[in-house]
């Protein structure tokens, strides 16, 4: 990972604010800096199936840590004091950058079509020069824009100017945006029709609730005609078992994602032949 320019883009932080935030003084906190800038951080990958014809839709790009003594953390383990330190633009970046780039070589190895979907935090995108940012992360890699997805959570669409306009700005250079743990926030519905968005990821909570035998939940079912409706792509996160994978293909979703299809793993372990195979 190009190690200088984050370098270069956490100087430049500090050089705006004068100097380090306070809470960057923590062992803990400068741990993770470390670690981000000497290259511990790897992104694992999990499938993102087309539930219409069983085939790899695309990854999710997903954060880890490779401690030297702790072994590989979730994103639980550093996320919150990533945010809480403002260290996350730097890591968002990284792992951004990562993601382009090891999924632009894994393409032209292997021939798939499959693209990519980011996890953005909210203050990354709160910052003006992000759209920059997303399009030479591009531009470096080869990606096409058509094959990045940024996720940005519900909670994170905050009535923010900058931010819509700066993800209107990647959409009209063809990046495709989804509102993550959909269901979740409540803040998105009454103006869902004028976000800049492509798809709707359905919290795993409403998965979840998918028993056998009953097809999908009045609630999902819902959502999904709500999409249509408004053109949107429905990806369901967080499926663990078959029969939610059939109820969620015959109520007419998209995409799926989950355990039961396949774990985050390294980008070289996706299964790339297997086709899923959708109970009837
Ligand atoms: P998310 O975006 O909702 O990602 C889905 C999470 O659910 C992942 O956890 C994934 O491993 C897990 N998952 C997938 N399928 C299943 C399943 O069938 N059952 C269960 N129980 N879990 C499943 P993970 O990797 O621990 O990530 C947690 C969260 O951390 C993500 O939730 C996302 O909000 C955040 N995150 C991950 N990577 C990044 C990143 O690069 N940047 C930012 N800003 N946030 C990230
Ligand atoms: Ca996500
Ligand atoms: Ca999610
Ligand atoms: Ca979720």
């Amino acid at each position: 990972w190009r190690q200088r320019a984050d370098a270069d883009l956490y100087d430049a932080k500090r050089r705006r604010r004068g100097l380090l935030p306070a809470s960057l003084d923590t062992p803990e906190a400068e741990d993770l800096l470390r670690a981000i800038t000497d290259g511990q951080l790897v992104v694992r990958y999990q499938p993102v199936v087309d539930l219409a014809t069983g085939d790899l839709a695309g990854v999710e790009a997903l954060v880890r840590w490779q401690h030297p003594r702790r072994g590989l953390l979730g994103p639980d383990a550093f996320l919150p004091l990533a945010e809480a330190t403002g260290v996350v633009e730097l890591l968002g970046a990284r792992v951004l950058r990562a993601a382009c780039h090891e999924v632009r070589a894994w393409q032209r190895r292997t021939g798939t079509r499959a693209g990519v979907a980011v996890n953005v935090s909210a203050a990354e995108l709160a910052e003006p020069a992000y759209p920059a940012r997303v399009l030479r992360a591009l531009a470096d890699s080869g990606l096409p824009a058509a094959d990045l997805v940024l996720e940005v959570t519900e909670t994170a669409f905050a009535d923010v100017p900058t931010m819509t306009r700066s993800l209107r700005e990647l959409r009209t250079a063809g990046v495709r945006v989804a509102v993550d743990d959909f269901g979740t926030g409540w803040s998105t519905l009454s103006r869902l029709d004028q976000l800049p968005v492509d798809v709707l990821k359905l919290d795993k909570s409403f998965v979840d609730r998918v028993v056998p035998g009953q097809g999908c939940t009045p609630v999902v079912d819902a959502v999904l005609a709500m999409a249509r409706a408004l053109d949107l792509a429905v990806t369901a996160e967080g499926v663990e078992h078959a029969h939610q994978v059939a109820a969620l293909r015959d109520a007419g979703c998209d995409t799926a994602q989950g355990y039961h299809l396949q774990r985050p793993v390294p980008l070289d372990e996706v299964d790339l032949a297997r086709r899923v195979r959708v109970p009837a």
